[in-house]
């Protein structure tokens, strides 16, 4: 499957940062991560931290799946509002959702501080604004809902989101704990730390087969090698399904762009914080360390790798006429258009957890809007999982539910 089309930003912001080599010999570990994107970093971070010995192989490069198209916006709330997965799941899991997704931005942020550098994370705040005046009434329930989860969040009505974030919309909530990195750059310094406690990353090698043994499985490739492992862990993003065995998630194309940076000290909206809309499909857009504008959105009902290729040209255009009439008036070029796989599951919460029966293959899968966020929740709770301590959270997040 193609994952993208177009020119991903994050590769080319930060070159090839470090390069990992194919599968050349028989590997032996506790864990084989499927998967070197920003889950299977994730994943292999803290299973090496918990003293796993681990193997991950990827079959792109590393990090050149959906992780380089990624717009990378870190949000508690995810694509399905708290009020509509409360009449899903019920009041007490769906509030435990959205606080284990504010816990992961504040783990993203810590872990961050334990790296080279701070891979762009920034933490300027989540404005989710009301597209229509109508919306503004699920908004107020919506916060209703949030504050009584003890989120914390503000309402604001159309002329204060217009005189504190030069917006106009007919009312907004704002939420501090939104936040923004770079996934690209996260993912490598990740991989570069899991090879130095000792575990081999090998990319452009794809697992053609999982073979079930008695003390877990062996994982077979396209090259001569295969990997033997007591347990495996599929990262393999939207590219998952063939190792589940079952339709997990509804697969859509999605588009994005960034503009050339703007002028030095022009903030294209006050205190630079994420944008979204209580339209579906939204629209959304960030800002960059270096002043850009990312925006993204403009999502097809359906996913075509070849009619997405042919669409970007007029996505693009769409993209620009809607973020013109975000921010009127505001000068801007295009430096790269892109678009990709994206997929969301019915009541948008993630897959994480051991395949129904066996409990040895077990699923990283963020799949909806805040992949990343739950793909920070799969490392921790995986690991929790594979150590034998009780991560009674999965259940939110398991397959045959
Ligand atoms: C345009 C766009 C915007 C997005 N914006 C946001 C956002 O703002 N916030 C957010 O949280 N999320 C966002 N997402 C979703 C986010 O990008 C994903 O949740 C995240 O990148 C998934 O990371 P991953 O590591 O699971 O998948 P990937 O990065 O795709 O990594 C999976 C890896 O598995 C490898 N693989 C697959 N099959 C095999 C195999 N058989 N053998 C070996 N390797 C295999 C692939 O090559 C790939 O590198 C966006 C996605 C897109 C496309």
């Amino acid at each position: 499957m193609e994952l993208r089309s177009g020119t991903a930003f994050w590769p080319l912001k930060n070159g090839l940062l470090y390069t990992y080599p194919p599968l050349g010999q028989n590997e032996r570990a506790d864990v084989l991560v499927i998967g070197a994107g920003i889950t299977g970093a994730l994943v292999a971070d803290a299973l090496t931290e918990a003293g796993l010995d681990v193997v991950v192989l990827d079959r792109r490069d590393a990090g050149f799946g959906s992780t380089s198209a990624s717009t990378a916006l870190l949000q508690y709330e995810i694509d399905t509002n708290l009020v509509d997965l409360t009449r899903m799941i019920g009041q007490r899991d769906a509030e435990r959702a959205y606080l284990l997704c504010r816990d992961a931005i504040d783990r993203l942020e810590a872990l961050t501080r334990t790296l080279p550098d701070n891979c762009g994370f920034q933490r300027p705040g989540s404005l989710y604004y009301a597209s229509r005046s109508r919306d503004s009434r699920l908004l107020q329930a919506e916060y209703a809902a949030r504050t009584r989860a003890g989120l914390q969040v503000e309402f604001l009505s159309g002329p204060e989101v217009q005189e504190r974030f030069g917006l106009r919309a007919p009312a907004a909530l704002f939420s501090p704990a939104g936040a923004q990195l770079d996934p690209y750059r996260l993912t490598q310094h990740l991989l570069q730390r899991v090879q130095a406690r000792g575990a081999r990353v090998y990319d452009r090698t794809e697992v053609t087969e999982l073979e079930a043994t008695q003390n877990g499985y062996v994982a077979h490739t396209a090259r001569a090698a295969r990997v033997q492992a007591r347990r495996v862990v599929v990262a393999a993003g939207y590219e998952a399904e063939r190792f589940a065995g079952q339709r997990l998630a509804r697969l859509k194309n999605t588009y994005a762009l960034v503009t050339e940076p703007l002028p030095e000290a022009q903030k294209p909206w006050p205190t630079s914080c994420l944008i979204w809309e209580t339209a579906r499909p939204y629209l959304y857009a960030r800002t960059t360390a270096e002043g850009r504008i990312l925006i993204g959105g403009e999502d097809d009902d359906h996913h075509s790798p070849a009619r997405r290729d042919r669409r970007l040209p007029a996505k693009q255009r769409r993209l620009e006429r809607r973020l013109e009439k975000l921010l009127p008036g505001l000068k801007t070029e295009v430096a790269f258009a892109w678009a990709g796989t994206f997929g969301e599951t019915p009541d948008g919460l993630a897959f994480i957890g051991p395949q129904p029966g066996n409990p040895c293959l077990l699923f990283a899968l963020g799949y909806g809007g805040n992949g990343i966020t739950y793909s920070v929740q799969a490392a921790r709770l995986l690991t929790d999982h594979l150590l034998g301590r009780p991560a009674p959270d999965l259940r939110l997040f398991r397959l045959d539910r």
